[in-house]
C-alpha cells in the first residue's frame, strides 16, 4: 500500500485509539469514585443502597463487559498500527489479497477480506 494511504489509515486508527483511551480512563475514574463512596461508611444511604443493589450490580457488570470489550478493541487497534509499521497493513492475513478500501475505512483494524471473513464465520457455525 502507498505511504500516503498508510498515513491516512494511521491517522484514523490513532484517532479511534485516543477516543478509546479517554473512554477507558473515564470508566476507571468513575469506578474508583463508586468504591470510595461505598467505603466511606455513610449509613444514611444504606437502606437506599439495599433497594438499589440489584441495578447497582447490573451497572457494575455492564461496565466490566464494556471495559473488556473496549480493551480488546484497543489491542486490535495496536496490532493494526504495528502492521502499518511493518508494511503489511490492508492485506488479508488469510489469502494475502488487498482488503477493500471501504471496509478499511469503516473498520481500519480488520485483518481479513470479506470473503475470508465470511468463510470463517460459516466454519464457526
Ligand atoms: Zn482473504
Amino acid at each position: 500500500m502507498e505511504k500516503q494511504k498508510l498515513d491516512h489509515y494511521k491517522k484514523i486508527i490513532l484517532e479511534k485509539r485516543s477516543d478509546l483511551v479517554r473512554q477507558l480512563n473515564h470508566l476507571k475514574e468513575s469506578g474508583l469514585n463508586n468504591s470510595a463512596r461505598e467505603s466511606s461508611g455513610d449509613h444514611s444511604a444504606y437502606s437506599y443502597h439495599m433497594a438499589d443493589q440489584g441495578t447497582d450490580t447490573m451497572d457494575r457488570e455492564q461496565q466490566y463487559m464494556f471495559a473488556s470489550r473496549e480493551q480488546n478493541y484497543l489491542y486490535h487497534l495496536d496490532l493494526a498500527l504495528e502492521r502499518i509499521e511493518k508494511g503489511d497493513f490492508g492485506m488479508c492475513v488469510k489469502c494475502g489479497k488487498e482488503i477493500d478500501a471501504e471496509r478499511l475505512e469503516a473498520v481500519p483494524h480488520v485483518r481479513m477480506c470479506v470473503e475470508c471473513k465470511e468463510r470463517e464465520e460459516r466454519l464457526k457455525r
